[in-house]
Formats: structure tokens, C-alpha cells, sequence
């Protein structure tokens, strides 16, 4: 058997490759970590996490106007977004730390810095020259925002990135793309009463969800005061002081104090030295892996964003436990890709597991479609036009219930326990003979009896 200075050496400390190197860790092997940034990874140092607190921060908007509809008077309320800001990284901060003492707990060690990969078996940290042999190494680079768009004026748009630490909070912003991150930070700059404009290529926001909460969210962003603007592109951006100047694909134009773009993410392996080394990229330079995580060298793995598969930080870190369960646990484990609950955290919010409506109709000839759309019982009171829409799509052969869908407050959480319900292979009758909890939203899923379709 050759000789290895680590059994694994993990490129990567996000929730992939931290989790992968703690298990293998567990199993006994010697791993070292390499991290050229901040140890979380994108999840928690710049996306999911402080994304979900500026989420939070933003709905308040909307509690306070609506206190006074249950007879609270308060004075004008005031934020600031320094605070919030400086308390959100204090939280990143000590996430980050919990991420660094259960790597050390584990025995994985930690190296700030850069690590590039120089053969099957080799990475060398070009910061100090060192080379350090591997057993086995794992690719858990994660991604980054992509350079898509290109148009006049690129240079001035910002991504999620920058958003995290945006000096001050724009008076207006344009936000490009209509995916995950577009949506959720219109919600959030509107909410903290940014005047906000969304510009989509495509004829309604988020493709790929179930078309009623596509349309619903649109509805509710317009009524919260965003602009939605849809089938347009941004031509060209141009800077006159402080302030830009947009031009979109229909000749229309305004004016903004931030551009933000949001058109996508893509995998993180650029000067990683991959292809050098024999591992096969495919389609925007993704890793290429099998069911295992393997690549086509057989000493090389990748999880996570970065092979491009399900980028959602739940699936990286089900991906680092399976390969690191099947490399150094002997229990060879694939990750199923099928049957993922996911919520998009814009207000108000949307969860979703299982097939879409549309998708449904094509897989199941004798699909049946259960809606409700209400307004919730806080609204009454506080006066706010919001409505909650659910849908459970139901094989009417079966009667397993293939898709549940949600717009409203708390789709996310509702939509986890959706979730087993579904991996469970739950029937209607199932739903059917569960009690409600009343009064509550969620009773609506025990409740629907008439289907509407
Ligand atoms: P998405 O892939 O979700 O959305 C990208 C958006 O940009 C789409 O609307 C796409 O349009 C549009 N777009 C792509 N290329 C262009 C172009 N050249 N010109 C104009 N528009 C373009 O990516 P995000 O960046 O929003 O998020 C990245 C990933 O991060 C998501 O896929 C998701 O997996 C993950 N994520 C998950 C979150 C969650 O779970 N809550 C939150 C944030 C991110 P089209 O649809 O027409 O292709």
C-alpha cells in the first residue's frame, strides 16, 4: 500500500465538505481541510443564514403596520441598517466558529487557505508551496455567482455577494433574474422599504414551481409595491454620479441606486487545477461524478454545488454524509435527487415538494387537484390583502398524493413535514383522516374534500 501524508484532504470547508470531513474523521481516517475564505462556506457566511436573518428583518415592516389593526399604537417605527448588519455578522461570526470547533472536535484539522489539486493523489497550497498527498480528495468548492448577463455596463451591477455588506441600504434597486435569490432579495429590500424593481427574462418569476404560486408571488409582490417587470432584459447600465441609469431590452428606462444580478450561480472550479489533473468538467465547468460522488479519477470526489446536481445546502451536506459513510464507513450509500422539499424565503414565502402541477398532469392521467386560497385569520383584523394558497395534487388512480404546494406565512416549515409525508408515500385518505388543528392555516391540507380539477 502506498503511503499518504492525510486518508482524505477535503478542498472546501461549507456544509458539504465540513460534513463529509467530520464523518470520515469519526471513521478514523486522517483529514485536513482546506478553506481560501470563511469556514461555513456560502450557506452560512453568505447566503442561507444571514439571508434568512435580513428576512426576518424585513417582515417587520408588515407586523408593525398591522399591530395597529389589533390596537397597538406605536410610534413611527425606525431601522437602521447598521445594526442590523453588524448583528448579523456577529451571528456569522459565531456560526463560524461553531463550524471551526466541530471540525477540531472531530479531528479534522483546519488550513486557511487556498488548496489546488495536482494529481490524482496530490494538492499543493500555493500560498506556501507545500504539497500534501492524499488518499482520497474531495471537491467541495461550492459555487459562485455567475457572470451572466453580459450587457453595457455589467461592471456595475452587484451580486448576493455584496449584498451582505451593502454600506447602506439603496433608496431604490433593480434586481435582475427571477430565480431563488432575485425573488428573496426583492422581498427583503422591499420590506425594508427600498422602492424595488424586479426584471425577468421569462414570462413569470421562478421557473420550475408550481405555475399558481409563480403567478401568486408575482401578485403579491406587485401589491406590496415592487415592480415585476417580465419578458425584458437589462440593455445597458450607466453611471452618472452616484446614480444609475437602466436601459431594458424594450427600450424603456429608469432610474436606481443599486443593480443587483441575480441570473444564476455557477460551480467553483476555476483555477482548481481539475481538468490538469484528468477530472472530466461537463456543463459550466461542473465536476462530473457517478451515483457515489466519484469522478472519472478514481481517488477524486465531489459534492455539493459544485458538481452541479441539486444546489441546496441540505443536499451537499446528505451528499458529504454518503460519501463519506461510502468511502470510509463501508457502507457504500447513493443520495436519492428525487422528492426535495424546498421553500423560497420571499414574503410571502413558498414551499414546495413533489411534481408541479403541470409536471403531474403528464406523469398521472388521473390526477385530481385540491385547492384552497384563503385569507388567513391575522389578516382580518390587521386589514393587509394577503391570501394563502395550497395545493395537494393527488394520483386518482393511487390516491398517493405526488405534489403539495404552498404560498403564505410559514410555507417553509409547513412544507418540511409536507415533505415525509410524501417520502412516506402518503395517500389522500391519509390527509382525509387526520384531524385539523383549528384554527390554523395548516388545517386547510386536512380539509380539502372537493377537488377542482
Ligand atoms: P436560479 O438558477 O434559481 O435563477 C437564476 C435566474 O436568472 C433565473 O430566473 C434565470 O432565468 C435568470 N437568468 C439566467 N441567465 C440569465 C441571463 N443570461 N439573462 C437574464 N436572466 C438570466 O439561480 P439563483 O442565482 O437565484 O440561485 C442559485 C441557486 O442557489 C438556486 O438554484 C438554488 O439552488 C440555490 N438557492 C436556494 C435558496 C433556497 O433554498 N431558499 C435560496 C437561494 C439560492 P430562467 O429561469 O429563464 O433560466
Amino acid at each position: 500500500m502506498p503511503q499518504f501524508d492525510v486518508d482524505l484532504f477535503v478542498i472546501g470547508a461549507g456544509s458539504g465538505g465540513v460534513r463529509a470531513a467530520r464523518i470520515a474523521a469519526q471513521y478514523g481516517a486522517k483529514v485536513k481541510v482546506a478553506e481560501e475564505y470563511r469556514v461555513g462556506g456560502t450557506c452560512v457566511v453568505r447566503g442561507c443564514v444571514p439571508k434568512k436573518l435580513l428576512v426576518y428583518a424585513s417582515r417587520y415592516a408588515d407586523e408593525f403596520e398591522d399591530a395597529a389593526g389589533f390596537g397597538w399604537q406605536a410610534g413611527t417605527p425606525t431601522f437602521d441598517w447598521n445594526t442590523l448588519i453588524a448583528r448579523k455578522d456577529s451571528e456569522i461570526a459565531r456560526l463560524e466558529n461553531v463550524y471551526r470547533t466541530n471540525l477540531a472536535k472531530a479531528g479534522a484539522e483546519l488550513i486557511e487557505g487556498r488548496a489546488v489539486v495536482e494529481g490524482p493523489h496530490t494538492v499543493v497550497l500555493p500560498t506556501t508551496g507545500e504539497r500534501i498527498t492524499a488518499r482520497v480528495i474531495l471537491i467541495a468548492t461550492g459555487g459562485r455567482p455567475g457572470d451572466q448577463p453580459h450587457f453595457a455596463g455589467r461592471e456595475h451591477a452587484v451580486s448576493s455577494n455584496e449584498m451582505f455588506h451593502l454600506e447602506r441600504r439603496p433608496a431604490r434597486a433593480t434586481i435582475i433574474g427571477g430565480g431563488y435569490i432575485a425573488v428573496e432579495f426583492a422581498g427583503i429590500l422591499a420590506g425594508l422599504g427600498t422602492q424595488t424593481t424586479l426584471v425577468y427574462r421569462g414570462p413569470h418569476l421562478l421557473r420550475g414551481f408550481d405555475d399558481d404560486l409563480r403567478e401568486g408571488v408575482e401578485k403579491a409582490y406587485r401589491d406590496k409595491g415592487i415592480e415585476v417587470i417580465l419578458n425584458r432584459t437589462v440593455e445597458r447600465a450607466d453611471k452618472h454620479g452616484d446614480i444609475l441609469h437602466i436601459t431594458l431590452s424594450d427600450g424603456s428606462a429608469h432610474e436606481t441606486d443599486l443593480l443587483m444580478s441575480a441570473a444564476g450561480r455557477v460551480p467553483y472550479t476555476q483555477g482548481l487545477g481539475l481538468a490538469a489533473s484528468g477530472v472530466a468538467l461537463g456543463a459550466k465547468d461542473a465536476v462530473i461524478v457517478d451515483e457515489f460522488s466519484r469522478t472519472n479519477v478514481p481517488s477524486i470526489y465531489a459534492i455539493g454545488d459544485v458538481t452541479d446536481r441539486v444546489n441546496l445546502t441540505p443536499m451537499a451536506i446528505r451528499e458529504g454524509q454518503a460519501f463519506a459513510d461510502s468511502v470510509f464507513g463501508e457502507r457504500p450509500t447513493r443520495v436519492d435527487h428525487t422528492l426535495i422539499p424546498t421553500a423560497v424565503f420571499s414574503t410571502p414565502e413558498l414551499g414546495t415538494v413533489g411534481l408541479t402541477e403541470a409536471d403531474a398532469r403528464r406523469a398521472y392521467p388521473d390526477l385530481q387537484v385540491y385547492r384552497a386560497e384563503f385569507r388567513p385569520l391575522k389578516a382580518t383584523l390587521s386589514g393587509r390583502a394577503e391570501r394563502v394558497l395550497m395545493k395537494l395534487l393527488v394520483d386518482g388512480a393511487t390516491d398517493k398524493v405526488v405534489g403539495a404546494h404552498m404560498l403564505g406565512e410559514s410555507a417553509g416549515e409547513q412544507v418540511q413535514l409536507l415533505g415525509v409525508l410524501l417520502a412516506m408515500g402518503a395517500t389522500k385518505a391519509d390527509f382525509d383522516r387526520t384531524l385539523a388543528v383549528h384554527p390554523t392555516a395548516a388545517e386547510e391540507w386536512v380539509t380539502m374534500r372537493t377537488p377542482v380539477a
